[in-house]
């Protein structure tokens, strides 16, 4: 009895000491401490030593340089002159840190804006790149492909929808439509679609600035998704974006007028602003509502998904990066949501998406660009030596370590923007 209380007056006396003595130092004490705790594993001394990057088009490319001759390379998405700027800001930063704490350095940059996390926007957009390009260089490193340091893959090959670019067809008709998805069939093997049915253009549009569809839009878009519908056949995914233009009372019209044409979406008909708006809109219709090319961060997720959301579309080149993409999705899953991201990126914004879709039980489709069939630039920007991007309406994941794509400088200079800043040292 003795003994145990003696015991016990250590333990409290102990336990007093331990509860008091971080409180005097916090901040500090904590922080060594965790900073102290061993990272073993051979490549563990890795160090980053500079970031550099570059423009072309709307993507931001970044590449993290190691002291061990590995670097790794990333993609933001909507780049706007002054990601640059963002970018050598934050890869200052990195220097002497290891890349293997992607998430930690996620999250130090992430709160390390003037508002402690509130920054969307090319904030998030550059900080995708940075992350992106951490995985591919911690990849690299350990020999192992991104899939696999998220934990694995659910799937080998992740399917693919192909947009159609008809935006470049100056008022397409119905028939434009149904030549379209035939084609992209045909020529490209793919059996996901998706279309644009917003056209400023449109003559029948009331005006410039008001929202509302009037009915001789609304028969326009009906015709052009009924035409495609019967020119592929029943089996076929159909996905339709609005890009958010249109109002409550033209988005009720619209999904309903289209439920007989059983699309697998209807993608922001209002925009992804006012998440309220679209908790009315899911239970109004049959056709599937998706959203979320434009939000950030698992935070703006949540809000989507708490408002009934049919399909959650973040863009993984600035939603936040791999591991936020890989949050959104879980979180998405325990929703019963699919996961469908956005993707307007080059091949290796393409093929990190892709191992982030392997690694999540509820992916459903990912977008493609007809881009990468058209134009040569994006063959040129990137070296991939296992064959075909896209088979079959799918993009097989590399087992490649990192991500299994790798830039090409040189090829890229062609395309660079101005005097900014391009994959010179960061000083
Ligand atoms: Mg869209």
């Amino acid at each position: 009895m003795a003994n145990s209380n003696s015991r016990r007056a250590f333990i409290t006396k102990t336990a007093m000491a331990a509860s008091l003595a971080p409180l005097a130092t916090f901040g500090t004490t904590y922080t060594n401490k965790i900073d102290d705790q061993p990272k073993l594993s051979a490549p563990s001394s890795i160090k980053i030593t500079d970031v550099q990057c570059g423009i072309i088009g709307g993507s931001l490319f970044v590449k993290i340089h190691s002291d061990q001759g590995i670097y790794g390379c990333g993609e933001g998405v909507d780049a706007i002159r002054g990601a640059e700027s963002l970018a050598l800001g934050f890869g200052r930063r990195l220097r002497g840190q290891s890349p293997f704490n992607v998430h930690k350095i996620f999250e130090d940059i992430r709160r390390g804006g003037h508002f402690g996390g509130g920054q969307s926007g090319m904030y998030v957009a550059v900080l995708s790149a940075i992350e992106t390009a951490l995985w591919d260089l911690s990849g690299k490193a350990l020999d192992l492909p991104v899939y696999q340091l998220l934990g694995g893959k659910f799937r080998d090959k992740v399917r693919v929808y192909c947009d159609t670019a008809l935006y470049r067809v100056r008022f397409p008709k119905p028939e434009d439509f149904a030549k379209a998805g035939q084609e992209a069939i045909k020529n490209w093997g793919f059996n996901a679609l998706k279309f644009d049915l917003d056209y400023a253009g449109d003559p029948d549009k009331y005006d410039r600035y008001n929202w509302t569809a009037s009915p001789g839009e609304i028969s326009r878009m009906y015709d052009q998704l009924a035409a495609v519908r019967q020119a592929v056949g029943p089996k076929i995914d159909l996905c339709v974006d609005m890009h958010g233009r249109y109002d409550h009372v033209t988005a009720q019209a619209i999904a309903k007028k289209v439920e007989p044409l059983n699309l697998t979406w209807l993608e922001e008909p209002i925009p992804a602003e006012n998440f309220d708006a679209f908790k009315t809109l899911t239970e109004e219709t049959n056709t599937p509502i998706a959203a979320g090319e434009n939000v950030y961060l698992g935070y703006g997720f949540k809000q989507l998904l708490d408002n009934g959301v049919d399909v959650v579309m973040p863009d993984l080149q600035k939603c936040g990066g791999l591991g936020e993409g890989q949050r959104i999705a879980n979180l998405a899953n325990l929703y019963y949501v699919p996961f469908s991201p956005h993707m307007v990126a080059s091949f290796l914004g393409a093929m990190a998406c892709a191992h982030v879709c392997a690694s999540v039980p509820n992916f459903h489709l990912m977008e493609w660009q007809s881009y990468f069939h058209t134009d040569e630039m994006y063959k040129k920007i990137v070296i991939f030596d296992e064959g075909d991007w896209v088979k079959d309406s799918f993009v097989t994941v590399s087992n490649k370590p990192g991500i299994g794509v790798d830039l090409n400088i040189e090829a890229m200079r062609e395309y660079k923007r101005g005097n900014a800043p391009f994959f010179e040292e960061n000083n």
